[in-house]
């Protein structure tokens, strides 16, 4: 994902919306937390051990760069896991064309939960890694691949636990699990945001099943570090602020309230916004760091974007935040 291309037509509407999200935000009454926490004491709990256990496996296999031996076992290995987990699972195989004219097949891997079910929730993270490290403080090693144990294997790791934990207890609504390929083979030379997230352009152009429109979807992206902050990202805030509100209030009864800060951060270009292109409700969970040079977690695109730099308990208030949503409906 890249930083700061808010576009114009959104930045002007930005600043009228950013009083009326705010304001919505700050109703939730004590009240309401304790009977939130009430109703969520019962809900089924992920394990971040066991998420951090999948970030090692994706990181074993090497950095999963699209077209490279690691990027193909990790694709399959992802679709035969969730295979063993859900109750359908396909791929959806997507010629694309990176900014720097590399012709890939992305392989966009979609499990089901209950699909017969109508109401739908859309969960997605992206898996591939970037081939580049051009953040990295060493000049020498920038034109090595990101390893990605947060930049992709974090949120990949926390949506597989949760297919393990509805494969347990089925949820009463319908769940997708959306993990997309090449995501973060932009170019951050230019103000591009096209050359981005290319395997969730093709998904929403071509969506796995006709018509589908989930009643939301939610993206995670960076969301294992240590210290992460999870603020309201600028085009989830603008475009679906009523699903910023719900997430953030049941991670607050899911005890990640400390890590959900109600405040607005950063725009972000990401996989979330082909989706509200496409008129999909989708919000970005994402760590942002409003102190850092880039918006993001120190390691953003380095090298050291590596697993000792996660927190399994990061790892489980994200995931224990999406179980209350999806079994608090
Ligand atoms: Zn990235």
């Amino acid at each position: 994902m890249n930083n700061s291309l808010l576009n114009k037509l959104a930045a002007a509407a930005l600043a009228v919306t950013l009083a009326t999200s705010c304001g919505a935000s700050t109703a939730d009454s004590g009240d309401n937390n304790a009977k939130a926490q009430a109703v969520t004491a019962a809900l089924p709990q992920c394990s971040g051990d066991s998420a951090m256990v999948l970030v090692v496996k994706q990181c074993d296999m090497g950095p999963r760069v699209p077209g490279t031996e690691a990027h193909a076992r990790c694709a399959t290995w992802l679709k035969d896991r969730l295979a063993s987990l859900a109750d359908t699972v396909i791929e959806q195989q997507a010629p694309v064309t990176t900014f720097d004219g590399t012709r890939l097949t992305a392989r966009n891997i979609i499990a089901a939960f209950n699909p017969e079910a109508a109401q739908r929730i859309l969960l997605l993270s992206h898996y591939d890694c970037r081939p580049w490290a051009d953040h990295d403080p060493d000049a020498a090693r920038r034109r090595d691949p990101v390893m990605g144990a947060n930049d992709g294997a974090s949120g990949t790791a926390v949506l597989l636990e949760l297919a393990r934990v509805m494969r347990d207890k089925k949820p009463s609504i319908g769940i997708d699990i959306l993990l997309v390929d090449v995501e973060d083979w932009g170019d951050s030379d230019s103000d591009a945001p096209d050359s981005w997230a290319l395997g969730t352009q093709y998904w929403a152009e071509h969506p796995h099943v006709a018509g589908y429109k989930p009643m939301m979807a939610i993206l995670l992206d960076m969301v294992g570090a240590k210290g992460a902050t999870f603020m309201r990202e600028q085009f989830s805030d603008y475009y679906a602020g009523d699903i910023v509100n719900l997430v953030w209030r049941k991670a607050r009864a899911a005890g990640a309230g400390n890590l959900f800060v109600n405040s607005v951060g950063g725009a972000v270009n990401d996989d979330h916004v082909p989706l509200l292109q496409a008129g999909i409700p989708a919000i970005d969970i994402i760590d942002l760091r409003p102190g850092s040079d880039h918006g993001f977690f120190p390691h953003w695109h380095t090298t050291a974007d590596t697993p000792d730099k996660l927190d399994p308990a990061t790892l489980q208030a994200v995931g224990n935040t999406l179980l209350a949503v999806i079994y608090n409906q």
